[in-house]
Formats: C-alpha cells, sequence, structure tokens
C-alpha cells in the first residue's frame, strides 16, 4: 500500500501545530496500514526544517525550496503538491483545516480527481462492503466530520479515488513524538519542473501578521461561559476566575451571541476546538455542537442549576447551583491555595 502523506504548513520557521498534531495521526494510520509516513513542506529557507517533522515518526520528508514560496501561494502550492502526489500516488493525505489547508485542498483534490471531506474530526481505518457493486474493500479512510448542522456525525468514504483527501480542524488531534531520535530520508523536489510563470501571477506586496489575542488552543485550563452566565458582568467573573487559576476564558455560541465575550473565544463546531487539562464549564448546557470543541479535555467541570443539562453526561464533576454564587466562592477558595 502506498503513503499516508501530511502536507506540513510552516509559521515564522516552525512547523504549525496541526501538521504535528497530522503526522501523529498519520503515523497511527501508516502503522495501520503497514505504509510510511511521509510529509511535504514548501517555503523559501527550509534548512533543517526537517529535524522537528522526523521525531513524529517521519520515514520521508519532501522538500520544495525556493525564494518565491517564501509565503503561501495558491497556484504555485497547488502545481507542487499536485506534481508530487502524480508521482508519488499517496493513498491518504491530511491537512489543517486552516486558511491555508482550506484553500490548498480542494484546488490539489479537484486536480486529482480525488475528492476531500472538508473539516473532519476523526480519522479512523476501516472495512466497507459495496453489496450493489459487489465489492469489499479491507482499509478505508473513514473521514468522520459532524453534518447537517452538528446533528448527526456523519462517516465518510472514497473507496475508489486516490488520495482519500482530508482537512482535519486544529486541536482535534494530539500531537505526540515518537522518538526525538527517529531519522528519516528527505527528498528535495525540484520546483522548476512543477513551476510556470502563469503560477506567480498573484504576488504578496505585503503582510500584517496580527498576533491571535485569545490563545485557547495554547491553554491548559480554560474557563467557559455560556448563556447561563446571564449578564456581562456575571460573565467578567470568568476573567477573574482565569486570573487566579492561570487559564483562558472561552464561551459558548450563545453566549457570543448575546454578546458576553468575542467570537474569537467561541468553543465548538463553529469555533474552536480544544483539549485543555481542565475546562470548566459555567452555565453551558452542552449541546453536540459545542461539544464538539471541547469533549476530548481531559477533565470537565460543569457548572449548572440543571441537573439534566447534558453537558453532565461528558463532565467528571458536576456543581450543581447558580454561577453567581458558585464562581465567586471559586475565585475566593483558590485565592487562599
Ligand atoms: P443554553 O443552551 O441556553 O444553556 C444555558 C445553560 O445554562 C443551561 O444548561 C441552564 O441550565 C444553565 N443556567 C442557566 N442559568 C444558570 C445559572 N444562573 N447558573 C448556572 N447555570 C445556569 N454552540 C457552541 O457553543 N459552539 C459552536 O461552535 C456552535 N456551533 C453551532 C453550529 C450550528 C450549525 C448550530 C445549529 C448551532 C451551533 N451552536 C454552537 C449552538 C448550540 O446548538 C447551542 O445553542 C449553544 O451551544 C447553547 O449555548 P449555551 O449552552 O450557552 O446556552
Amino acid at each position: 500500500m502506498n503513503s499516508v502523506f501530511v502536507i506540513c504548513e510552516i509559521e515564522e520557521g516552525k512547523v504549525a501545530d496541526v501538521s504535528l498534531e497530522l503526522l501523529t495521526k498519520g503515523r497511527q494510520l501508516a502503522n495501520q496500514l503497514k505504509t510510511k509516513l511521509e510529509a511535504v513542506v514548501i517555503g523559501k529557507d527550509l534548512k533543517d526544517i526537517e529535524n522537528q517533522i522526523f521525531p513524529y515518526g517521519t520515514d520521508v520528508v519532501y522538500k520544495a525550496e525556493d525564494k518565491r514560496l517564501e509565503h503561501y501561494l495558491t497556484l504555485p502550492y497547488t502545481s507542487i503538491i499536485t506534481d508530487l502526489f502524480k508521482e508519488t500516488k499517496p493513498e491518504i493525505a491530511l491537512l489543517g483545516a486552516t486558511s491555508q489547508g482550506r484553500d490548498l485542498g480542494p484546488r490539489v483534490s479537484s486536480k486529482l480527481k480525488s475528492g476531500l471531506t472538508a473539516d473532519c474530526t476523526s480519522l479512523e481505518i476501516g472495512p466497507h462492503e459495496d453489496k450493489k457493486a459487489g465489492k469489499t474493500y479491507e482499509q478505508l479512510l473513514y473521514q468522520i466530520r459532524p453534518a447537517f448542522g452538528g446533528n448527526i456525525i456523519a462517516t465518510i468514504i472514497n473507496p475508489e479515488h486516490r488520495p482519500q483527501m482530508a482537512t482535519v480542524r486544529e486541536g482535534v488531534m494530539k500531537k505526540e513524538i515518537v522518538d526525538t531520535a527517529y531519522k528519516g530520508e528527505v527528498k528535495n523536489i525540484d520546483v522548476s519542473k512543477s513551476l510556470k510563470d502563469e503560477d506567480f501571477v498573484i504576488s504578496i506586496v505585503e503582510r500584517h501578521m496580527e498576533k491571535r489575542k485569545v490563545n485557547l488552543t495554547g491553554s491548559q485550563v480554560i474557563i467557559a461561559g455560556g448563556y447561563g452566565m446571564g449578564s456581562p458582568e456575571n460573565f467578567n467573573l470568568l476573567y477573574d476566575l482565569a486570573e487566579v487559576l492561570g487559564g483562558e476564558v472561552a464561551a459558548s455560541r450563545a453566549a457570543v451571541d448575546a454578546g458576553f465575550a468575542d467570537h474569537a473565544r467561541q468553543v465548538g463546531q463553529t469555533g474552536v476546538t480544544v483539549r485543555p487539562k481542565i475546562y470548566i464549564a459555567c452555565g453551558i448546557s452542552g449541546q453536540i455542537q459545542h461539544r464538539a470543541g471541547m469533549e476530548n479535555s481531559s477533565m470537565i467541570i460543569a457548572v449548572n442549576t440543571d441537573e439534566n443539562a447534558p453537558i453532565n453526561q461528558i463532565a467528571d464533576y458536576v456543581i450543581n447551583g447558580d454561577v453567581a454564587e458558585i464562581i465567586p466562592r471559586m475565585i475566593k477558595a483558590y485565592k487562599k491555595n
């Protein structure tokens, strides 16, 4: 079987976290399929970048280096990846569901006529029997994602076309080094074969980087507030608790819609996916669209007046009570310690 491929993204000289998460998942899939894990990086100065990628168990790192490729550009990146995949014929190809991955993935898949599942939240290997066509597939990629407004979790398969392509949301997979001393092979791509002048009809004149104001994915403690917080004033209590615990404040969509918090803080299907060590859900009912973004947290604590709130089903600890009473008590108690 051919390889599992990860298209890596570079952010200021570093491989993006989402790519490292995909390499970790890619290694597991490659083990199941008994095949290689390969990665591709594109950029201007990729010296030693492979050393960030090999520890995740990567067997081959393809490097496409050119001074014109310093920043992401749709057409040249598409040309390079499409040519690489025509040559290497991967079984599976994964990208982050970032703005770059969401732009590049569909273009590559349409050039290769392979299809693509966007915004996956889980990937597995499994069999499939097509009774109509009388065909059985032993090991297909199950591309799992919420569908129909999050009301169902759909498993999508692509039996016939290759690669089986998917973009995966940031933060849903765990990144885990396999072996810090793992060494694979580096292959330099001759980009002159793929790049054409017309690939550079668009050039970047100036770039402004805005730092993420809210770092939810990098936070180990998250205090999240929902509509049950009742008012922006009550919502401010969460910032006090976050300060005491050294955490970050997140919100449900209903809280964002009510104007309690900025959209950058929204966790869930249409927000950010997080997996902190502690997630304290305050006045959040725990609808499936919210849970999609936080249910992989190591410990979940729910504060809710409703004993039967759905969030309680996935919570490790439930505090049954009013947020306006419980949160000030929590702040006081943790301040003492
Ligand atoms: P509610 O459902 O209104 O729950 C409020 C909770 O607070 C209740 O459990 C109540 O018992 C409790 N409560 C009330 N007063 C108090 C009090 N004083 N003290 C303690 N507890 C109290 N939602 C997201 O969060 N993120 C998403 O990304 C997202 N994407 C969506 C995408 C689609 C396509 C759709 C259709 C919906 C999406 N939603 C999302 C919305 C989601 O379905 C829910 O409507 C939303 O999560 C509810 O937010 P909530 O739990 O804060 O509010």
